[in-house]
């Protein structure tokens, strides 16, 4: 497939290396300079846990150097800056080029359609872990996978061939009828440990250290989960709490994006993770107190660390 990645961060970079690996024809689209031109003079150093390489042959440009209609055009940037990214590569999608989101967070299936018909849009979760560490330097280590399906529920011909493509290059992919499940699964995950890390400065473990800050996240997983199922999504709650216990047990030194995001001075994907949460809170008549609480706070985080007038 001639596969495009807006947003060749470290998620855009990891998945498009690997395809490029499996024989695709990739290309990253992004705004950070340093980071294209890494990748155009060294190629893009790829840690994972099949061992360190160097993967060559992957096109690196920003949104206006990009000029081939891809097959599939893949949104990887942070969901706050998904219309912006799109405005800039709209000039490369075509009659048949299909869009995909895998982004955290909801409402990316509601920016996407703004520029492509819902029948041409896929969407979905990714439980891989990337991490940009430098220009041109990207690293993954552990198991993850993909869920994924057509945004309008159809089973489209390109579904089959995106999983393929996908599994061959080694990320473990599959077609998921009850893709929304897995998507309000994570947002839930994503409000309650997100939130508390981001707000309170904590590590993952030091919230699952404290009985109070641990019965918080909990309350948190069930505030969003009850407007998943109002919403008419079948969420497992049992499995969300589990998969919540083993990250406060097990992934103790880990910083969520939105704490790193907050310490970096950078905005953070809060709207798209409670923003959309408690709208569709207040639109269906469930109460969301804990996400309105984190919402705030989140958003006077950002705004405090902004320089001073
Ligand atoms: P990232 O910040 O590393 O990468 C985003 C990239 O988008 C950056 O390189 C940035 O320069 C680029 N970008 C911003 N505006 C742009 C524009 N207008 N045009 C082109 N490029 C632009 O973020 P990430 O960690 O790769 O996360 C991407 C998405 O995947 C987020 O929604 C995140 O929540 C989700 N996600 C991340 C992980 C992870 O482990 N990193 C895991 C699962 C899901």
């Amino acid at each position: 497939m001639n596969i495009s990645i807006v947003g060749a961060g470290a998620m855009g970079s990891f998945f498009g290396g690997l395809l490029a690996e499996a024989g695709h024809a990739v290309t990253l689209i992004d705004v950070n300079e340093a980071h294209l031109s890494a990748i155009q003079t060294q190629g893009l150093l790829l840690d994972t846990d099949a061992g360190q390489r160097r993967v060559q042959g992957l096109r690196a440009c920003r949104p206006h150097e990009a000029a081939e209609l891809p097959d599939l055009l893949m949104v990887f940037t942070k969901t706050l800056h998904t219309t912006q990214a799109l405005l800039g590569v709209r000039h490369l999608i075509g009659d048949r080029t299909h869009v995909l989101s895998l982004q955290n967070g909801l409402g990316n299936v509601e920016k996407i359609t703004e520029y492509v018909p819902i029948e041409r849009v896929l969407v979905g979760v990714t439980t891989w872990p990337a991490d940009l560490v430098g220009p041109g330097e990207v690293h993954s280590h552990g198991q993850g996978g993909v869920r994924l399906m057509s945004a309008d529920g159809r089973d489209h011909v390109l579904i089959a061939t995106v999983v393929t493509a996908f599994s061959d290059a080694g990320l473990l992919a599959r077609k998921d009828e009850a893709v929304w499940c897995a998507i309000w699964e994570k947002v839930a995950f994503n409000a309650a440990l997100n939130c508390i890390c981001g707000v309170s400065g904590s590590t993952v473990g030091q919230v699952g250290d404290l009985a109070e800050s641990r019965v918080l996240a909990h309350a948190v997983v069930s505030e969003v989960l009850a407007v998943a199922q109002a919403h008419g999504i079948a969420v497992k709650p049992d499995a969300v709490h589990a998969t919540v216990d083993h990250a406060l047990d097990h992934h103790k030194n880990h910083k969520p994006s939105m704490l790193q995001d907050l310490l970096a001075g950078r905005a953070t994907e809060i709207d798209a993770i409670c923003g959309s949460v408690l709208r569709q809170g207040r639109s269906l008549g469930v109460a969301t107190p804990l996400t309105e609480a984190f919402h705030a706070l989140v958003r006077l985080k950002e705004a405090s660390s902004r320089p001073a007038v």
